[in-house]
């Protein structure tokens, strides 16, 4: 089978395109990986070729990451500088399928990119949290990253605590607890394509599967297209509605309260995290647990 006709691909590109039509993608803006299953990898492997070099993987061009928990399996993968509103009409000029060896240090393009380029810069980033996430559960398998205008807006008005930031989220939308019953990781400003950021994300991400890069955007991790960007999705929903909210007041007269919340865990088989239902004081939006 080809690749452009494989299903995974597919699924792939629609996701691309639904992101840029949210507006998540401005530019060349976002990063995408998908980690092929062993079939899938299998049934479109007479379209790979394996000339291309093998090439370190790493956050810094001196740097030499490796990610042993990742060897010898193979991701589709966007590419550096390329535009998401591109991928779905011409998937094969904008991303590709690249494979780690068998000690996952080094990577080699097998697929893709046919006008040149490199994958994404924030290639050892998605790597870092595609080994995370893989060791908690063997079947997540997409990582994506996008740059939501109301989950970032929220990064400048609401403190930089997961605490307060995922309680703000969860109380804008019943099915915020019950589709991210762990929370929104936060990791403050840092340069973006850098070690230090990638590890923090990674670091969230083996717990969590919503991270937000303060002024920047979000990452979030699913096992499937449909799973990660209906996270992705319903993050970014209920953030524009605490922007609505925000813009009529600093105060909610009325709201979900921590026992309303616990009363989703049973039907929905669920345990919400109790860091994230303190009790407030008042009504006054971006409270800390302790004021
Ligand atoms: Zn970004």
């Amino acid at each position: 089978m080809k690749v452009l006709e494989a299903a995974f691909l597919k699924g792939y590109a629609r996701m691309a395109t639904d992101g840029f039509l949210q507006g998540w993608h401005e530019r060349n803006g976002g990063n995408f990986t998908y980690r092929l299953k062993d079939e899938e990898a299998e049934a479109v492997r007479e379209d790979f070729s394996e000339n291309a070099p093998w090439q370190r993987i790493g956050w810094q061009e001196d740097d030499h990451s490796v990610f042993p928990g990742l060897a010898g399996e193979y991701f589709l993968v966007s590419g550096s500088g390329k535009y998401f509103r591109n991928i779905e009409t011409d998937p094969a000029a904008n991303v590709c399928i690249l494979q780690l060896n068998e000690t996952g240090d080094l990577f080699r393009i097998v697929w893709g990119l046919t006008e040149g380029g490199r994958p994404t810069s924030e290639l050892a980033t998605h790597l870092a949290n595609l080994e995370v996430c893989k060791e908690r559960d063997p079947e997540l398998r997409v990582v994506y990253h996008c740059h939501p205008a109301n989950i970032i807006a929220l990064t400048y008005v609401l403190p930089l605590d997961s605490r307060v930031f995922t309680r703000e989220i969860f109380e804008m939308a019943t099915e915020c607890p019950i589709v991210f019953p762990e929370g929104i990781g936060i990791v403050p400003w840092m340069l973006c394509g850098g070690q230090k950021i990638g590890e923090a994300t990674a670091e969230l991400m083996k717990k969590q599967d919503v991270v937000v890069w303060a002024h920047h955007g979000a990452f979030c991790c699913g096992r499937d297209f449909d799973l990660a960007f209906g996270l992705m999705h319903t993050v970014e929903k209920a953030a524009e509605i605490l922007v609505k909210v925000m813009s009529m007041s600093a105060y909610k007269l009325n709201t979900i309260k921590p026992d309303q919340f616990r009363e989703l865990n049973a039907p929905f088989g669920i345990r919400i995290n109790e860091d994230f239902l303190y009790e407030k004081k008042d009504g006054r939006i971006g409270c800390m647990p302790e004021e």
